[in-house]
């Protein structure tokens, strides 16, 4: 279905530019034209001055004097002067269901020290009717002085009546509060569980409420999961979120790491195919499931289809470690702060071999999580093996994160066509503390956005929402400056790793597109192309690159309708 329209698509791009230019002009004017300084994002014609659409598509993209005889008198204009168009920003992995949940819950993302996480838990907690439970977070203990972990002593008696789990930014840690940790039955004697960390205090061993990993599993379970209808409304509100920032499609990671991943998978799922039909997607959405389903998602794709160019059922993703932030990111040697781990496998190793390889059978694309040297050196082995063992295919292996690399590894990743999918605000973020946990040789080729490019790799780009906010303006300022956000590297962290504005607009549009075998109806500017353009209220390329995070979206267009305009 995908593939007759884009074939159809190209067809029709072909014939305007060889053949129907004349018959177009006369024979109706364009739905919307949208002057400005267009960067296209083909490299054969990289600036225009307008784009003119009909329907759903790019009708012509040229210079403002040819392409205003399309102007009629039905014709919306947006007229954007010396300001930036750009192909629509493709966030390359997002975490829908999650982010919409998020954005009603606790906010701990910028509590600045213990008793401020704790005055934010005790205000929400006001809100709430006994028993209900207190999720969310995205507390981040390195803002912290010292960096302690939080424990459950810090917020059980602001909590006496609601069991507590929040969330660490990267989602790879959390904190229970005792009514939590009673609920799911871990005490003292909870014996270790694998792939996880229960933390205990040292002296008494008991648990201090913060899990790592696959030790939150218990937790995870008796959380009640949202209902249709909740999940319904969170879907929504993350698609209308994204869309103010300019993102014209996402990809959903439809997962968490933990054992309540698959059912999320399938709630987040039914609820974009609901939005779907009621015909109430403001963005294109590709949907990857746990991986452990991948027996199912094949099944689905069989039955289903794949889906069309609003909604997609694109494939399986897993995990084989955690995160830096969480000491759980797996390295070939320890950490420099905690010599006694090197990370861990969250999913055990012949586990992803075997569900890596049924799913590839199923013809499914499969994307996985890797965040330390070990884990990406042991996922490209991996990908290599099943490669050889199934024969050539277009199958679009993808690396989420890759972020520490051993320079071996970046060529291989070249070499073998396998998508390094990263999320450059991490960099700015992780920068200020990276080098005390994995000291300053390993830091070199972390987040190593200019050696892959050079070395020819495909980078796309995305944010991990909502790990980071879902904005591409703030990820490309982060590529393009690496200023950390404690302001303590003006020059950049690791600046020769920086890149141009125009590789990180690539790699925020054609390269997602390419991420998600979308590259002939989107990510750039062209007739035929899909009308998904963003307005912005700057030229990225003419202001100095710090300002970029100042930039602001003024209208972002999918499919030729304008689904958001800054009032
Ligand atoms: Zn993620």
């Amino acid at each position: 279905m995908l593939r007759m329209q884009s074939a159809w698509l190209f067809a029709a791009a072909l014939c305007f530019t060889a053949c129907g230019a004349r018959s177009d002009r006369t024979s109706r004017s364009a739905d919307l034209m949208v002057y400005g300084r267009v960067w296209t994002g083909d490299s054969t014609n990289p600036w225009a001055e307008a784009v003119a659409v009909r329907g759903e598509t790019i009708a012509a993209v040229g210079d403002s004097a040819t392409l205003s005889a399309m102007v009629g008198p039905g014709t919306r204009i947006i007229a954007n002067g010396k300001a930036m168009v750009v192909p629509g920003f493709m966030e390359g992995h997002a975490h829908l269901l999650s982010g919409g949940l998020q954005l009603t819950k606790v906010d701990l993302r910028d509590a600045s020290s213990p008793s401020d996480f704790i005055a934010r838990i005790k205000a929400h907690a006001a809100k709430l009717a006994p028993g209900e439970w207190i999720t969310g977070g995205g507390w981040d203990h390195e803002r912290w002085p010292g960096a302690p972990l939080p424990e459950r002593s810090w917020i059980d008696s602001v909590t006496p009546n609601n069991p507590v789990f929040v969330s660490r930014l990267d989602g790879h840690m959390a904190l229970a509060n005792t009514a939590a940790l009673r609920r799911a039955g871990i005490t003292r004697a909870t014996p270790e569980i694998s792939g996880g960390t229960i933390v205990r205090d040292r002296r008494t061993g008991e648990p201090t409420g913060a899990l790592k990993e696959n030790a939150r599993t218990p937790v995870d379970q008796v959380v009640p999961l949202p209902s249709p209808s909740q999940s319904d409304s969170a879907v929504a509100r993350a698609m209308q979120w994204a869309v103010t920032r300019g993102v014209t499609a996402a990809v959903t990671m439809s997962e968490d790491p933990g054992a309540i991943a698959v059912a999320k998978s399938w709630l987040e799922l039914a609820s974009l195919k609901r939005a779907h039909s009621r015909g109430t997607m403001p963005l294109r959405v590709a949907v990857f499931v746990s991986l452990e389903a991948w027996r199912a998602m094949g099944d689905t794709l069989r039955r289903d289809g794949p889906g069309d160019d609003w909604l997609r059922a694109a494939g399986v993703k897993g995990f084989i470690d955690g995160s830096l932030g969480s000491k759980t990111a797996l390295f070939y040697e320890p950490y420099n702060d905690a010599p006694e781990t090197s990370g861990l496998f969250v999913t055990p190793e012949d586990s992803l071999r075997a569900w890596i390889g049924g799913a590839d059978s199923a013809g499914l694309q499969v994307v996985v999580h890797a965040i330390g040297e070990r884990a990406n050196g042991v996922l490209l082995d991996i990908f290599d093996s099943v490669a050889k063992a199934h024969g050539p295919r277009d199958r679009r292996f993808r690396v989420e994160h890759a972020q520490h690399l051993r320079r071996g590894d970046i060529a291989r990743l070249a070499r073998s066509g396998v998508i390094a999918s990263m999320q450059p605000y991490h960099a700015i973020d992780d920068g200020r503390w990276a080098q005390k946990r994995i000291g300053p040789e390993r830091i070199k080729t972390m987040y190593a956005f200019r050696t892959l490019l050079d070395s020819g790799a495909h980078l796309a780009f995305g944010s991990d929402w909502t790990v980071a906010p879902i904005d591409p303006l703030l990820g490309i300022y982060a590529a393009v400056t690496r200023r950390t956000l404690d302001g303590k590297n003006p020059n950049g962290w690791i600046p020769e790793q920086k890149i141009t504005v125009e590789e990180a607009l690539r790699a925020y549009t054609e390269s997602n597109a390419f991420g998600v075998f979308a590259e002939r109806t989107r990510g750039r500017l062209a007739s035929g192309y899909l009308a998904d353009l963003v307005v912005l209220d700057q030229d990225l390329t003419a202001i100095p690159p710090e300002a970029i995070q100042r930039v602001a979206v003024r209208a972002t267009v999918v499919g030729g309708k304008v689904v958001f305009s800054k009032p």
